[in-house]
């Protein structure tokens, strides 16, 4: 592909597409013109700039390519999500995905081709990561769920989740450059408390995003409130402990105001006592936050396997009487490998 050497016109400003019309001689407000192409109405081609003349466009196309996702295959679930397989310019494939419920259409995106965390129960640990996905990366995944819904579902896009592929926080900028984007009047002007990032909990990232003062939601993947089981099934807690992380939540909640919510699976004989839920329960007293008690979703091997309907019901009630809010988050998209942990490019 040709494309890939030249510049992603992506990467530019707004500014710095103006210069480039001033220097080849053209009206500088055509980079208007070329941005809302770009973003607002998500072209793929210069060609379907028709408000530009042929030259104009010619110009473009000698300096520049657009390296717009693909939605290479499509899955639909029984129970209406959609899976995307979505191939990037290079020729690598992410997965993002659709999720409908009732009153809310969400889209979970994916941050990262592959991941470098390992934790223990999750799939994509299996791929290695290979890169960072840039802003226009992620902001298309969105714009093509967006567009899904629509057409799909007649009903317009209202959630997004970074809880797909990878870790949000270890590509931070394109993630916020992106979030810029998909909150931008010259983007699709969605609300960031709509937005959800989802963290293993990397406590200084934690700390940077109160500091930059960012307006989306927080999610900590928890799992365990006790060091040794945690560290065990997710490596990442060996060097960012439960009180690293306790006291980086403060932090966030005291610059943003933003309630957090832990997500938290419950697996038989590893966290399914209730030494463990008082442990979560004790946790949840440092900052103010509610819990998802998520589904597994099992991941081939026998390591790991949902604890009982009655373990579940033991942790709501621990949570309860110590003031802490739960839901139980049953899976979606099971029969398709398009639930939490599932996105490991199977297909
Ligand atoms: N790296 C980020 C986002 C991706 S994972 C994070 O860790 O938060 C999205 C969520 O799915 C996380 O809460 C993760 O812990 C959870 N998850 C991973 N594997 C899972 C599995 N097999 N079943 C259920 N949830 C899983």
């Amino acid at each position: 592909m040709i494309a890939v050497n030249k510049r992603d016109i992506r990467k530019l400003k707004l500014d710095e597409l103006k210069e480039f019309f001033t220097q080849h001689n053209e009206k500088p407000f055509r980079a208007q013109q070329v941005y809302e192409w770009l973003w607002k109405k998500s072209a793929k081609d210069f060609d379907q700039m028709t408000n530009l003349s042929l030259s104009v466009r010619e110009l473009l196309k000698s300096h520049f390519a657009i390296n717009h996702i693909q939605v290479d295959t499509m899955q639909r679930s029984a129970d209406g999500t959609i899976k995307n397989a979505v191939k990037l310019h290079d020729g690598l494939v992410v997965e993002s995905v659709l999720i409908p419920t009732e009153d809310r259409i969400t889209a979970c995106v994916s941050s990262q081709v592959g991941c470098s965390l390992d934790c223990k129960f999750c799939a994509t640990a299996r791929l290695k990561r290979m890169r960072n996905l840039n802003p226009d990366e992620i902001y298309d995944q969105v714009v093509a769920i967006k567009q899904q819904a629509e057409l799909f579902f007649n009903r317009p896009l209202t959630n997004i989740v970074f809880m797909g592929m990878g870790e949000p926080l270890l590509n931070y900028a394109n993630v916020v450059a992106a979030i810029d984007k998909i909150t931008s009047e010259e983007g699709l002007n969605m609300a960031s408390k709509r937005i959800t990032l989802s963290t293993v909990g990397i406590t200084k990232m934690i700390k940077k995003m109160a500091d930059d003062g960012v307006k989306f939601n927080l999610a900590v993947s928890l799992h365990s409130a006790k060091d040794e089981v945690r560290s065990s099934i997710m490596p990442i807690n060996e060097t960012n402990s439960l009180d690293e992380l306790a006291e980086a939540l403060k932090y966030w909640y005291k610059k943003t105001k933003r309630k957090v919510t832990f997500e938290y699976v419950v697996w038989k004989g590893i966290n399914d006592t209730e030494e463990h839920a008082l442990a979560l329960a004790k946790f949840c007293k440092h900052v103010p936050s509610k819990v998802n008690l998520i589904e597994y979703n099992p991941i081939d091997d026998g390591e790991f396997q949902q604890a009982s309907e009655k373990a579940i019901a033991m942790y709501q009630r621990i949570l309860e009487q110590h003031g802490t809010q739960s839901f139980v988050r049953r899976s979606r998209g099971k029969d398709i490998d398009a639930a939490c942990g599932q996105l490991a490019n199977k297909s």
